[in-house]
């Protein structure tokens, strides 16, 4: 059985399709693009140099949580014209296609970034939340029909027998904020200053609500595809209930949801998440396990309160948008060996592997993959487990049974590639990592289904071909060796 990072090799981590689910474009630029925009939209940084920039701003490692947020200051600083966003996002796509990243949810806030004509340095326009996603989604729709394209023609060309390629897609997240002043943005600002009777929880909720209902109509009226609600932000002191009618609004007009929780907050966070929005995944949920973080009235119940919270999460596949290299820059303390990945996966939750930002965490989906397996030694079996998981938990905006035959595509192109670099999949078979001695944690299992564990490998025949872009897909064939 081929397992263990040395079998890993990064043309093959490259190859593989993947996902990432939990994106912030803000988070996420090129340090050269940054500097390009700055300069053309007067915005002052501390270096014009990427070097510069890399030693002052973007670290590659972060002392403070401070220091983490400060990056974003620059970022979204340059990202105040329709022509900046639609070529960050356009830059975004791109970065993420080229290290086989097929399908990706790119998430921001459209209200850091709109503002009224007196500050619009493009046609003296308003760049009105809509206008921020149309061109969000112009660039991103360049770069998806760039890459198809491309992707077509060398599948037309190919002689060899190979399985089809998954397509390059991508879908947009609106974030709103738990948490604002007026320092944040224009558009903050004003509706701070404009609602100065109301208590700011109240604001909170009626910027998020305002938020949503500008994400649906963008959707249903001028198909732009945005897939979900988030709320990103400080958790403490700013509770998901401020985001309560938002989150209904979303789920009465069919948008998904997910929540930034359990990040710098303990599990009663993810409690608020899956009880309050009812979010059908959770950004991080680093703190599920965390019971000493648990505090006011649930506290002496902690024990209870976490071993439910695992349950419902893990019965309903709730999936946890896992960011390593962002929970170490936000949680400097925290030593990679001692993240709680492992135990998620002991626990049989459902998994997603995210960069939540490239650049700001110095990371690509890769690296992601790369600290995982080296780290936790995740087998072959696990890899492609958290890769399809991204895959089938996305917030794919076509049909069903467009998102089926997607995720199938994905599935035999992963083992095509196994096969392709001469890695072999174990039959039924799973193995957890050991128990803890530490944390008790539960023992391996057999997966779910499961009438016995084998370890006899089967051999992929890539016998699903697709020659010269005629024939049609079918399932690869699988034997056992
Ligand atoms: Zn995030």
């Amino acid at each position: 059985m081929a397992t263990g990072a040395s079998k890993f090799t990064d043309a093959f981590l490259s190859e593989i399709p993947k996902t990432d689910l939990h994106m912030h474009l803000d988070g996420s630029m090129r340090i050269s693009t940054i500097i390009e925009l700055a300069k053309k939209n007067n915005v002052e940084l501390p270096d014009y140099t990427v070097e510069g920039l890399r030693q002052k701003v973007f670290k590659s490692n972060f002392s403070s949580l401070v220091e983490y947020l400060r990056c974003f200051k620059y970022t979204v600083a340059v990202l105040q014209t329709s022509e900046a966003l639609e070529r960050a996002a356009y830059e975004l796509a791109c970065d993420n296609f080229a290290e086989g990243v097929r399908y990706f949810e790119v998430r921001f806030a459209p209200q850091l970034h709109a503002h009224l004509p007196s500050k619009a340095s493009e046609e003296g326009q308003v760049l009105d939340i809509r206008e921020v996603l149309r061109s969000v989604n112009r660039g991103l729709h360049s770069a998806c029909d760039e890459w198809n394209k491309k992707m077509h023609a060398r599948q037309a060309t190919n002689t060899l027998d190979c399985v089809r390629e998954p397509e390059y897609h991508c879908a947009i997240i609106v974030s709103a904020l738990r948490m604002f002043d007026a320092s944040f943005s224009e558009y903050y600002r004003a509706l701070v200053q404009c609602h100065k009777h109301e208590g700011m929880q109240r604001i909170y909720g009626l910027a998020s609500m305002s938020l949503v209902t500008a994400a649906v109509a963008a959707r249903d009226e001028e198909g732009i595809p945005v897939v979900a609600l988030d709320v990103a932000g400080a958790e403490k002191g700013h509770p998901a209930r401020d985001h309560q009618a938002a989150y209904q609004y979303a789920q009465r007009h069919f948008l998904n949801t997910t929540c930034h929780a359990g990040e710098a907050f303990g599990p009663e966070s993810i409690y608020q998440a899956i009880t309050l929005l009812h979010a059908e995944r959770i950004g991080h949920g680093y703190h599920i396990f965390s019971e000493n973080m648990v505090s006011g009235k649930k506290k002496d119940k902690a024990k209870a309160l976490v071993n439910n919270i695992i349950q419902y999460v893990a019965e309903r596949r709730i999936t946890l948008e896992v960011c390593l290299s962002s929970n170490l820059g936000t949680m400097p303390g925290l030593k990679i060996q001692d993240h709680h990945l492992g135990r998620m996966l002991q626990h049989r939750l459902s998994v997603a592997l995210c960069t939540d930002n490239r650049l700001v965490s110095n990371t690509t989906i890769v690296k992601e993959l790369k600290l995982a397996i080296n780290t936790f030694g995740i087998t072959l079996k696990q890899l492609r487990d958290i890769v399809i998981t991204g895959f089938k938990r996305s917030f794919f905006s076509k049909s069903y049974r467009e998102k089926r035959s997607y995720v199938r595509c994905a599935m035999n192109y992963f083992d095509f590639i196994c096969s392709k670099h001469g890695l072999e999949l174990p039959r039924h078979c799973y193995v957890a990592p050991p128990a803890s001695p530490q944390t008790g944690d539960i023992p391996a299992v057999a997966a779910e289904g499961a009438t016995q564990v084998s370890t006899a490998p089967f051999v992929h025949k890539p016998a699903a071909v697709y020659r010269n872009g005629k024939s049609a897909f079918a399932v690869p064939t699988k034997e056992s060796s």
